[in-house]
């Protein structure tokens, strides 16, 4: 039985709804089985476990979802989803929860994941794979640390470990046409 989504905070359902569409996963099916939590790899560092965030994304409680730890830190294992006896792939609804706090500019309290998270996602939409030596630079200045790990530059240049000029990999229109897409077109 498919449990209903309410909401205990002004929007919140519409909120869940948006999940529900862009990641096209039920909510609603999930019945707290607690198979996700049970398998996580990362339950033990969050503040909600998945089924949690689950349940009170039913309930409409999308500003804690929103706000927390979990949301900001689950590193998409899809450990939780392989597990779910209903077929919901929660790491892709936790992921959009995370793409949700990232458009409102919610920050949380883990910035530099958060920071690291973005630079990532920016780097690859640009060069169509990463490019290390400028996510380095770009974290390390948004970090206000322009010098940090600078001692390991030439051991990490010697060992060929990552390359000064930006990769050229082809058909790099198609790795923008995915973001495109998860971004429901909208870039
Ligand atoms: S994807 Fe996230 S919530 Fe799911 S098992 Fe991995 S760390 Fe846990
Ligand atoms: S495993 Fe699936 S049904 Fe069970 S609590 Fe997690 S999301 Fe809900």
């Amino acid at each position: 039985m498919a449990i209903r989504v309410s909401s205990t905070v002004p929007g919140g359902a519409d909120v869940v709804a948006d999940i529900e569409r862009r990641s096209g996963e039920r909510v609603s099916a999930c019945y707290q089985c607690g198979r996700c939590t049970s398998t996580c790899t990362g339950a033990f560092a969050f503040d909600y476990p998945p089924h949690r965030i689950m349940r009170m994304l039913q309930l409409g409680q999308v500003d804690e979802v929103l706000n927390s730890r979990t949301a900001q830190i689950c590193y998409d294992c899809m450990t939780c989803s392989t597990r779910c006896p209903m077929n919901i792939d929660v790491a892709n609804v936790i992921e959009h929860a995370k793409m949700i706090a990232d458009e409102r500019g919610i920050e949380g309290d883990e910035k530099e994941i958060r920071l690291f998270r973005l630079a990532f996602l920016k780097n690859v939409r640009r060069h169509g794979r990463l490019h290390e030596a400028r996510l380095l630079t770009w974290i390390n200045f948004r970090s206000f640390r322009p010098f940090n790990d600078l001692s390991l530059v030439p051991l990490i240049l010697r060992r060929k470990k990552i390359h000064i000029v930006p990769p050229r990999i082809k058909n790099r229109q198609e790795v923008h046409r995915i973001f495109r897409e998860i971004n429901g077109g909208d870039k």
